[in-house]
């Protein structure tokens, strides 16, 4: 597969006070495709994504050394801006979280951050991103009520329309559709497989055949260690290591 890098992951070490939770991880994330982070339970998918857009400075006792470039600059350095980091990534976790105002003041949150105060341009921004999300039919008359009226399904398209507003250059994605019913899931792969054109996606799953479903390019992480990389038709079809060969199998999980 022959692109863009967009994130340079080098040597990352990931420790929550003496526990290492990921060991020496490098790899190339490729730009506007999906990559895919697969691995059981507890194996550092969420600390590697986490560390992406710096949330795991939250954790108290966490420690990091390595390097992650995005667009050439190591955002682990003490030094950079957290919130020019965080304007560059949407992230949607496991459950939906709806900010507590109505469904227009969601999406039209980030941008009003960002100092956009004309209501015909926050309008337009408004309508652009539900329907990139699929959401605007469901909810372009009620857009004053509180968000929390919608279904789980709707909220987390609500929440995904909210970080596409902020305009970010990746998406990053944790078990996004766990908390969905199967229609509702099913919504949310078929955005991301739209929207790969215009960002640089990076999911994680436990689920390998949603994994199958939307998978460029597949990391497989096994406590704590990236045990295999690739292109998603190699690591699917032909991996390479006899650990991706038994989880695939279903031997271990
Ligand atoms: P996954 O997303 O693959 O389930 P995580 O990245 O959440 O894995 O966790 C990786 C390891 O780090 C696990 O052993 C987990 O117990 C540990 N861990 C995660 N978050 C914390 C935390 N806040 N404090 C201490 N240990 C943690
Ligand atoms: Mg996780």
């Amino acid at each position: 597969m022959t692109c863009k890098t967009h994130i340079c992951v080098r040597n990352l070490d990931v420790y929550y006070g003496k526990e290492q939770a990921l060991k020496n991880i490098t790899v190339n994330i490729p730009e506007k495709k999906i990559t895919v982070i697969i691995g059981p339970s507890g194996c550092g998918k969420t600390t590697l994504l986490k560390s992406f857009n710096r949330l795991i400075d939250l954790t108290d006792g966490v420690r990091y050394t390595g390097e992650i470039l995005v667009d050439n600059e190591n955002i682990l350095d003490p030094k950079i801006e957290l919130t020019a980091i965080r304007k560059k990534m949407g992230l949607l976790s496991q459950r939906p979280c709806p900010l507590p105002m109505s469904i227009y003041d969601n999406v039209a949150y980030g941008p009003r951050i960002h100092g956009i105060k004309k209501k015909k341009q926050l309008d337009s921004i408004v309508e652009y991103h539900l329907k990139e999300v699929g959401l605007w039919e469901e909810v372009e008359k009620r857009l004053k009520e509180p968000a929390s009226m919608l279904s789980v399904g709707q909220q987390q398209r609500l929440c995904f329309a909210r970080g596409l507003a902020v305009e970010p250059e990746i998406i990053l994605g944790d078990e996004p559709t766990s908390a969905l019913d199967p229609m509702s899931s099913k919504r949310i792969e078929e955005k991301f497989l739209e929207l790969k054109s215009k960002y640089t996606i990076v999911v994680v799953t436990h689920i390998l055949r949603q994994a199958k479903r939307l998978a460029d390019y597949v990391l497989f992480l096994y406590f704590g260690e990236l045990i295999e990389h690739g292109p998603a038709a190699q690591i699917f079809e032909n991996p390479q290591q006899e650990l991706t060969r038994e989880y695939m199998k279903g031997i271990i999980s």
